[in-house]
């Protein structure tokens, strides 16, 4: 096992995995910003080491002063979190090739599945249900653009290979509108990820956003872990998550999961990773991998009792998994609420000084955040400041620990938005479950872009 593990991240994530870390008898590295000096996770870290000025790009994203901190320290992994470094595949490259073990996949997978075309491709072949769309990137001849959108039907999605964080994309309803919108699409994706290639897929009208969570190890053996419901979502970001989805029939979660952790065989992934979906109309479509611990992965540790963030630590030093399929059980119902330093209903950020801080407990009640009081939450990072998690036996005992949790929960000097979370505790369509990803924004008044 690892003796000293370098964190190259920031927030909650840096604290979840230091804990996780800890837990396993590992040091800490914490890696930090001039504008995360203060944070706590970089007090409570073994070591830790200033890697640049506030802006993302001269710190959490400075590849060399990454793995400089690790040489100084003698880290023998990097744990990349979620966001900055963690998908950027020549990162994990330039980590092995510098004699540290990456805690994520190889380089080429994380380049295989950040390529959507490529994802799209390796997953038909490994028998994963994917959205009906173009056979790989669209060509050049309008006419044949045509064709296939007309074997499609519309509406269409025009989608870049290299797309990520809900941008490079456009819907397309009518044929007239169709080459137009491709060409665009197609400068915006040069622009956005120095990458033109599109691709096409049919436009899903009501879908759900449901995804299944892997564990691989380098010994062939792999697992799923159930499903997630992320539907609640707004400008293509999650604001709510639960395992598992409701009303999802087990036998469909067997069949998509098995799937999945096949694709994770036969392409020989390394860790955690998540097959993201729509759901419609009882079939799953594969959209994108996410070769990385997720924002949310705390819903699936609730009802499976399976840290997984120590399950990547265990994997990337070697270990072979300690369970099998038949070993995991879902037990009971989780849900996640992010909460944001932002206006509840406009989203525009709120960072600034917290001056009153007081979290919920009680029976099934887990807080993540690096947040406390008189924390100074800087503008330069996402919005995010914490998750609530909560667990019941049944969906229903989870929204009343959750709505009692948000009753108790106090943060001022800065917006949040705990009442978003708060209304939707008492929201008809979200008790009764299976709500679309459109439904947030209609329920709020507002289009998604
Ligand atoms: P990104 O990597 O940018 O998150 P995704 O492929 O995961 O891109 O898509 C992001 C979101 O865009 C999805 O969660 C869904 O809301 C919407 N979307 C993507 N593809 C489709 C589709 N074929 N039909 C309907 N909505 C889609």
């Amino acid at each position: 096992m690892f003796e000293k593990v370098l964190i190259a991240n920031r927030g909650e994530i840096a604290l979840r995995v230091q804990r996780a870390c800890r837990e396993l008898g590992i040091k800490t590295v914490a890696v930090h910003s001039e504008a995360d000096r203060e944070a706590k996770y970089v007090k409570l870290a073994d070591e830790s080491v200033c890697i640049g000025p506030a802006p993302s790009s001269q710190s959490y994203l400075n590849v060399p002063a990454v793995i400089s901190a690790a040489e100084v320290t003698d880290a023998q992994a990097i744990h990349p979190g979620y966001g900055f470094l963690s998908e950027n595949a020549d990162f994990a490259e330039r980590v092995e090739q510098s004699g540290f073990v990456f805690i994520g996949p190889r380089a080429e997978t994380i380049r295989l599945m950040g390529d959507k075309v490529s994802a799209k491709d390796a997953m038909k072949k490994a028998g994963v249900p994917c959205v009906p769309g173009s056979d790989g990137a669209l060509p050049d001849d309008p006419a044949e653009i045509i064709r296939i959108a007309r074997d499609i039907g519309y509406p269409v999605i025009i989608k870049a290979a290299g797309g990520g964080g809900g941008r490079g994309m456009r819907v397309v309803h009518t044929e007239a509108a169709l080459i137009a919108s491709v060409n665009m699409t197609k400068g915006e994706a040069q622009a956005a990820f120095g990458n033109p290639v599109v691709y096409m897929e049919k436009f899903l009208e009501q879908p759900r956003h449901i995804e299944i969570q892997v564990l691989s190890d380098q010994h062939g053996n792999a697992v799923y872990l159930g499903e997630r419901d992320c539907s609640m979502q707004r400008r293509h970001q999650k604001v709510l998550e639960e395992a598992p989805a409701p009303g999802l029939n087990a036998r469909l979660r067997d069949k998509v999961g098995a799937r999945c952790a096949d694709a994770c065989r036969r392409i020989n992934y390394r860790g955690a990773g998540t097959f993201e979906f729509l759901f419609e109309n009882g079939e799953f479509y594969f959209i994108e991998m996410n070769t990385r611990v997720q924002v949310e992965h705390p819903v699936t540790e609730m009802i499976t009792g399976i840290d997984i963030v120590q399950q990547q630590i265990l994997i990337a030093a070697g270990e072979k998994l300690a369970f099998r399929q038949k070993d995991i059980e879902l037990r009971g119902h989780a849900i996640e609420c992010r909460i944001n330093a932002e206006d509840p209903y406009t989203f525009v950020p709120s960072p600034g000084r917290i001056t009153t801080f007081h979290m919920p407990g009680g029976p099934g009640i887990r807080v993540d955040t690096h947040a406390y009081q008189n924390y100074l939450v800087p503008p330069h990072y996402d919005s995010m400041i914490g998750k609530l998690i909560a667990y019941g036996d049944t969906r229903e005992q989870a929204i009343a620990r959750m709505r009692i949790a948000l009753s108790e929960m106090v943060i001022e000097g800065i917006k949040t938005n705990v009442d978003l979370h708060r209304d939707l505790m008492v929201d008809a369509a979200f008790h009764q479950g299976s709500t679309s990803i459109h439904y947030l924004e209609h329920k709020l008044g507002i289009s998604s872009k």
